[in-house]
């Protein structure tokens, strides 16, 4: 099967709500513009130096080194940050970002807004809730997230847009729904205290489900799938 073929097939079993997210790390750059001409329109990236790279490519192949080249200029494309982030790479990362997915410390989103102090952005972000059942998976506890969200201390330059979730790696679908279900009572809990709150005015995003679990994801209102798999195919480490 195709790129555009896997996309389609995947488009047409997502309700009409939830946002399709490519996750293209680990691929080629020419599995994103197949992706693209298929009508694929945000992508996500794990890793700083891939995103970068990726995105100074893309803009060189766009700038038309012909006046007839007609070639697209990529600029609808929408990225997203879904890896580890450490604050000495920010400014790879956040100009050229519409959302980091993977906010998992207090210090990288004090980070963050502080970026974005300085460079006058205000960044989309999603907290990443740790839901799985490994230990060595990143994200903050419920109560932490409460904190952050629902405590005094004020993130101007950041846009609390909700919340993401990477479910246990197993093949025991009820792990995989206790876990969703855990971060659906969570961004349920937020999304209720959020008219209290003038910093959750955006707070609207679910994203939870990948490859292997996303149909389930849905039932447990995912706003937004993260797909690399069935997509691209195996990653090329
Ligand atoms: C790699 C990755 C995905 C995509 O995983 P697939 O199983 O290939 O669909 C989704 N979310 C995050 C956070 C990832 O790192």
């Amino acid at each position: 099967m195709t790129i555009a073929e896997n996309i389609k097939n995947i488009t047409m079993k997502l309700s009409p709500a939830v946002r399709l997210v490519a996750v293209s790390k680990f691929h080629p750059l020419e599995c994103i513009l197949e992706a693209y001409s298929a009508g694929q329109r945000v992508f996500a990236e794990s890793r700083p130096q891939e995103l970068y790279a990726k995105v100074q490519s893309l803009g060189e192949i766009a700038r038309p080194s012909e006046a007839s080249s007609g070639a697209p200029s990529y600029s609808d494309i929408e990225w997203h940050f879904i890896g580890h982030l450490q604050t000495n790479k920010l400014k790879l990362v956040l100009p050229y970002v519409s959302m980091v997915q993977s906010v998992d410390t207090a210090g990288l989103l004090e980070a963050i807004d502080a970026w974005g102090q300085k460079n006058g952005k205000v960044t989309n972000v999603l907290l990443e809730c740790h839901i799985a059942m490994e230990e060595t998976k990143q994200g903050f506890s419920a109560d932490e997230i409460r904190e952050i969200l629902l405590g005094d201390r004020e993130y101007p330059n950041v846009r609390f847009c909700g919340l993401m979730g990477m479910a246990t790696f197993t093949d025991d679908e009820a792990v995989i729904r206790s876990d969703f279900s855990r971060i659906k009572a969570l961004y349920d809990e937020i999304s209720a205290a959020a008219p209290g709150h003038p910093s959750l005015a955006d707070f609207k995003e679910l994203s939870i489900g990948m490859s292997e679990d996303y149909m389930i994801a849905m039932e447990y209102g995912a706003t937004m799938v993260r797909i690399g798999t069935s997509i691209f195919g195996p990653r090329q480490y």
